[in-house]
């Protein structure tokens, strides 16, 4: 991939471009914020461990969205991060309006990139830029999953002892409270994990998977996630800028699938060079198709909210 930019070089946008840049993701890497010299500063900070982690990619940070054109991929993590006590809709107004002028902005200078969405609501600014970009559904989607799967597989190991190399886990739905962790697709070494974890402790890793960032924001006090989100962007760029076609969750927009419509939401997809270039339909049993019936209402009531704003 030619250009990457991030909007927002905060703790989720400096860390994601530590990782972008230090597997040499792309040729150039840019970096925007409204802060000024916060993007130069993290830019000009990663570039100079270049030749420690060995990349050749080229930073840039400034306060100009200008400095977003041409990119085939932006990923927007500006906004504000929600504080201890607070849900992730209740960031939605302030969030909404400034990932507004982030979609016009990319219309303007890269009409033919991509976009991945991590500011929360994530689900909800994901539906509400398609929206207003009109866009195919391929080039719009966010991260949400990822980081729930791997949250969900950490949580696998540390209670199983196992290692985490060898757990494979599923999560769909909205990414809040209502997210639906899928044990019957979760495995360790291909083997379901019920096989190794007694009902109770799955019970309370797929609680613990629920509230999963505010478990960091309630310990940090004043910083949401940062590390492990990065990583989990990183982990979908990778997909699209190697044509990896793997299969990961993904915040997309439904067309028909798992009987939705007009709604974006965490469920599994190809990632290729084309971005969710598919979306995979699992067979659900009754309580997960309840499970997801929920969190669809969930996301589809502050979707409806968006009309207040
Ligand atoms: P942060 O406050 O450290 O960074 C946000 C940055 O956005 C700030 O530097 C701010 O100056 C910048 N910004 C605000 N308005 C802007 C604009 N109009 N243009 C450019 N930059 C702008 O917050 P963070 O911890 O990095 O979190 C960023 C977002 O990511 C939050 O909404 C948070 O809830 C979300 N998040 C999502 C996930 C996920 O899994 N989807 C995980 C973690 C955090």
């Amino acid at each position: 991939m030619n250009k990457i930019t991030i909007v927002g070089a905060g703790r989720v946008g400096e860390s994601t471009a530590q990782f972008l840049a230090s597997r040499d993701m792309c040729r150039q890497l840019v970096l925007i914020d409204v802060r000024e010299g916060a993007a130069e500063g993290a830019a000009l900070d990663i570039q100079e461990d270049a030749p420690l982690f060995q990349f050749d990619t080229k930073l840039a940070g400034s306060n100009k969205p200008e400095m977003m054109a041409g990119s085939d991929l932006i990923i927007i993590t500006a906004g504000i991060p929600r504080k201890p006590g607070m849900s992730r809709s209740d960031v939605l107004g302030t969030n909404v309006k400034i990932t507004d002028e982030i979609v016009k902005n990319a219309m303007q200078y890269a009409p033919d990139a991509m976009l991945l969405f991590v500011s929360n609501p994530v689900d909800i600014l994901t539906y509400r830029a398609w929206k207003v970009c009109g866009w195919p559904r391929n080039r719009v989607f966010g991260q949400a999953g990822v980081l729930d799967a791997t949250r969900m597989a950490s949580f696998i190991a540390m209670e199983s002892g196992y290692s985490a190399l060898d757990i494979d886990a599923m999560v769909l739905g909205g990414h809040g409270d209502s997210m639906v962790p899928m044990m019957r697709y979760t495995t360790i070494s291909g083997i379901p994990v019920a096989n190794f974890l007694p009902q109770k402790s799955i019970d309370e890793i797929v609680e613990r998977t629920r509230n999963g960032g505010a478990e960091i924001l309630a310990l940090r006090q004043n910083s949401s996630a940062y590390d492990a989100p990065a990583a989990a962007v990183a982990t979908m760029v990778d997909a699209i800028v190697h044509d990896r076609k793997r299969i990961l969750p993904s915040v997309a927009i439904l067309d028909n699938e798992y009987g939705c419509n007009n709604i974006a939401i965490g469920v599994p997809t190809v990632l290729g060079k084309d971005g969710v270039e598919k979306v995979i339909e699992l067979e659900l049993n009754a309580d997960e198709q309840n499970d997801f019936n929920q969190s669809v209402e969930m996301v589809k009531k502050d979707i409806q909210s968006l009309k207040d704003l």
